[in-house]
């Protein structure tokens, strides 16, 4: 059976070719994510930004950095994880994704979804959360853990988190992400334990 990392390596060469909406004709490269195709956590933030465009590669500037040492506090690292963006090219000076442009990027994220098969789905973000709970408050969503089928990829977990570079310079939203960040092992134990 051809592998996850095989899987992911052919997709990444087809979004690669993507011309479906504006955005490709502004950004530098398609950052379509990376990490471990068969991670148990998959973390999913808005957009490439400008550091992100430059090296093709997600969260290296300085949300990155600050994820990384998340990461590090609950004993992760990249390899461990999966991360990519609601879209995979970088809106001009950095504004939100148009919904025209989140929509016309979905199908990439849904088969990145259906090939990891993660046990979790990390949101980064308001603009991440949207996409698979629409209509829903971020300030109240924050640090919960909710189950929700999507017809294409099934029943997932997902949980919602600020989104690191709103975080950045914001003490009580800093303060929030950390603690809900450090909540995820007890999250993913409780769905292995229940599964
Ligand atoms: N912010 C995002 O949402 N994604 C990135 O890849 C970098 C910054």
């Amino acid at each position: 059976m051809e592998s996850k990392k095989n899987k992911l390596n052919q997709l990444n060469k087809k979004m690669l070719a993507c011309k479906k909406c504006s955005l490709r004709a502004t950004c530098h490269q398609v950052v379509p994510g990376e990490g471990n195709a068969s991670a148990k956590i998959l973390f999913i933030g808005e957009g490439p930004g400008k550091k992100e465009d430059e090296l093709g590669r997600p969260f290296i500037g300085s949300a990155g950095k600050f994820l990384d040492e998340m990461l590090a506090i609950i004993k992760l690292k990249r390899a461990d994880i999966y991360i990519a963006n609601v879209v995979k090219c970088r809106p001009p000076e950095n504004r939100d994704p148009l919904p025209q442009e989140a929509v016309a990027c979905w199908p990439w994220l849904l088969e990145q979804i259906k090939i990891i098969q993660p046990k979790l789905i990390v949101t980064l973000g308001r603009h991440s959360m949207e996409r698979f709970l629409p209509g829903q408050k971020i300030s109240t969503m924050h640090g919960t853990l909710v189950i929700k089928t999507i017809p294409e990829i099934g029943q997932q977990n997902f949980y919602t988190l600020y989104h690191p570079a709103a975080a950045l310079y914001n003490g009580g939203m800093r303060e929030t992400l950390i603690t809900d960040f450090k909540k995820i092992p007890k999250v993913l134990e409780k769905i292995e334990r229940e599964k």
